[in-house]
């Protein structure tokens, strides 16, 4: 807080705080979310937006919207979230644009349905943009302090086992605060220990508290559920000026950035004035280091699982032996002069992490900042939640986030949207909502998650996406603005308004391009340079030359510009719908198509375990214990995708 009273928007947001802080006591919320993390902030937001008076207790109020470890938003998989949580007018898109100061797109070579937009962050203006966003958000009242006790009912005698959330209990004593839903959102602070050499500690975050042992005790013993451990760690920070930027290798932005929000045209900072990022590499002495000081280590000795996707440096070299490591040297913003070293995640003791960074060349002569360290944490095991977050025996409750097994900012967010706009629809008698795999990254998430739980930090790749050439960044709006507004009532009435002007002009642009047809032969010479294969007699329609991977937009629009001209701005979009457009008519028409085979019988002596189609292991062993009687009874399975449906339909189909 002391270094927040200079910025005059916290001013006056501590004002409003302390002038709520007094009222909390006697007021009735109709959602409560604690945590002013990633999840937090989102659940808070997207609840407000529903219609629910919210309240968000956090531990410390100049957190909010902190940035525990990476300074960056996105990324391959986890930039399709932050558009999709976006889209559902969310905060992190519109944040991570105010605070962006390095853009690149990743994965750039492959398709535009899975590249990865990505920013580099500065730390402050991310946290005063989410302060500033909450600050203003109708119906959300922000106070600062530690909940102790969930309050819930006694179970329900009619339904055993079933409990109710009525409220929280702060720390400091004071009243009971009630509320019909609650949203749990403590992040790596659930009986979090943090972890540096042999010493440990109890936190959630380096200078912050765990949360207390009251809520885990509650969760754990009188809700009965199944608590699981995790760890995390992040890397020291590095004084700028101690780094011999000559030895590493220039990684400039993009010179033309790309906004993650669909309300945004362009990024607050000045495409010049972005800053690069250097990488360079890890050398056998690293390694050496890493190995000699295991036994000075003991957060790297224990079992419990880290995020293999995000692995240590001790975890790296010791499953890779010999290899060379990359290490992305990454501002921290604007004004930092700290480098914030991806890759040497660490938890030595200080002298040895020191000992470690220096055996690589470009930081020799480096000074540490602040040391690594490690974190380990409870997480609730997701499979007890339904697929709007709440937990399946507790009414009201709703998890996200950390809490739920996932890694990650962008996981955090989007968990946080959509449980806090549930929880809202509950408080409000609303019925639930949820999204599906068919449509969204966030339901693919969510679904992973509730059907399969976790066995190591979860994080989200294009991969885990089975229909990701139609969840693409590009059309995000159109899957989640429309539905946001008509069905959850978490998108405000202006974003909805845009997205419906977009789906309007993209539809008449598509029919447009759909009705300009001509023969090949003609094609060819209004194109010269295009190589078309197809027979001289054969009539191609604009959409299906926009197919072509020399043909843009740009130059159809050039040739019929009295029908084209005017949807100039949506170049892109449409260029990348045309590419995409039959793979996925051709997945949509498989999937209405299995669903009107429900009723189709299936063999009771199929050998799932050793079927000759794409399915995976878990799917083979769910299948041959339950063995499902109809294609109906497998798409309810838990734990089956839609992909795996499809591919034993077709299996089914033609073998008779
Ligand atoms: P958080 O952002 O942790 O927010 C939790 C919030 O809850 C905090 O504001 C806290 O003050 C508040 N809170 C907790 N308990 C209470 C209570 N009882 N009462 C009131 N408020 C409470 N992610 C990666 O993707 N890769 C990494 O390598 C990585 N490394 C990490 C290393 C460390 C040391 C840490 C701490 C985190 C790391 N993360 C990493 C995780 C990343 O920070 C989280 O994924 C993300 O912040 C999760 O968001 P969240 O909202 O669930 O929780």
């Amino acid at each position: 807080i002391e270094a927040s009273r200079n910025t005059p928007s916290l001013r006056s947001f501590l004002v409003q705080v302390s002038r709520h802080a007094s009222h909390i006591a006697q007021q009735q919320y109709d959602v409560i979310v604690v945590g002013g993390g990633h999840a937090g902030t989102e659940a808070a937001a997207a609840a407000a937006r529903v219609g629910a008076e919210t309240l968000l207790v956090t531990q410390k109020i100049h957190t909010i919207g902190a940035l525990s470890c990476n300074p960056s938003l996105g990324g391959v998989g986890k930039g399709q979230l932050v558009k999709e949580v976006d889209a559902l007018d969310g905060l992190c898109g519109r944040a991570g644009d105010w605070a962006g100061i390095h853009f690149s797109i990743l994965n750039r070579k492959k398709g535009p349905a899975v590249w990865g937009l990505r920013a580099q962050l500065d730390r402050q203006r991310y946290r005063e943009f989410i302060q500033s966003e909450l600050l203003s958000t109708p119906r959300l009242t922000v106070v600062e302090g530690s909940v102790e006790e969930l309050l819930v009912t006694e179970p329900n005698p009619e339904q055993p086992g079933h409990h109710r959330v009525t409220g929280i209990h702060l720390a400091n004593g004071s009243h009971p605060i009630s509320a019909s839903s609650v949203v749990l959102t403590t992040g790596t602070f659930l009986s979090g220990s943090l972890f540096m050499g042999q010493s440990s500690s109890p936190g959630g975050r380096i200078g912050d508290a765990p949360s207390s042992s009251g809520l885990s005790q509650t969760l754990r013993e009188r809700l009965g559920l199944r608590i699981g451990r995790l760890k995390t760690g992040t890397p020291p920070r590095i004084v700028k000026d101690s780094v011999d930027l000559s030895q590493t290798e220039l990684q400039p932005p993009d010179s033309h950035p790309t906004p993650f929000s669909f309300l945004n045209t362009r990024i607050r900072c000045k495409p010049e004035e972005q800053l690069p990022c250097y990488l360079t590499y890890t050398t056998p002495g690293v390694e050496r280091v890493v190995r000699e000081s295991l036994h000075l280590n003991c957060h790297i000795q224990q079992d419990t699982k880290g995020p293999r996707y995000c692995p240590s440096i001790e975890s790296r070299v010791l499953r890779f032996p010999g290899r060379k490591h990359q290490v992305w040297l990454e501002p921290e913003g604007v004004t930092s002069d700290l480098f914030y070293p991806q890759g040497l995640s660490m938890t030595m003791p200080p002298d040895i992490q020191l000992q470690l960074i220096r055996e690589i060349p470009a930081m020799h002569r480096a000074e540490i900042h602040t040391p690594g360290y490690g974190v380990q944490y409870d997480f609730v095991c997701p499979t007890q939640l339904s697929p709007a977050l709440q937990v399946k025996s507790t009414q009201g409750l709703f998890l996200a986030g950390q809490i739920n097994g996932t890694t990650g900012y962008e996981e955090a967010a989007a968990q946080g949207v959509w449980a806090g706009a549930n929880a809202a629809r509950w408080a409000l008698s609303m019925p639930a909502v949820s999204l599906s795999r068919t449509e969204s990254y966030i339901g693919v998430l969510i679904d992973d998650l509730v059907s399969r739980g976790v066995t190591e930090p979860y994080r989200m790749f294009t991969s885990r996406a089975e229909f990701r050439t139609s969840l693409r960044p590009d059309n995000a709006d159109l899957r989640l603005s429309l539905k946001g507004f008509e069905e959850v009532g978490c998108v405000s009435s202006f974003r909805y308004r845009e997205a419906v002007k977009v789906r309007d002009s993209l539809q008449d642009a598509l029919a447009a391009l759909q009705s300009l047809t001509m023969s090949a032969h003609n094609w060819r010479k209004m194109l010269p340079d295009v190589h078309m294969s197809e027979a001289k007699s054969i009539v191609l329609t604009g959409m299906e030359v926009l197919q072509y991977k020399d043909v843009s937009f740009e130059m159809l629009a050039s040739l019929f510009p009295e029908l084209l001209s005017s949807y100039m701005e949506f170049s892109q979009r449409l260029k990348i719908e045309a590419v995409y457009r039959p793979h996925c008519d051709l997945q949509k028409k498989e999937i209405e198509r299995i669903q009107r085979e429900e009723n189709m019988a299936l063999p009771q002596d199929i050998d799932y375990l050793s079927l000759p189609v794409s399915l995976s292991k878990e799917a083979r062993e769910i299948l041959d214990r339950v063995r499902p009687s109809t294609l109906g009874a497998v798409m309810r399975l838990q734990g089956i995708t839609p992909a795996a449906v499809i591919h034993l339909f077709n299996y089914v189909y033609h073998t008779g």
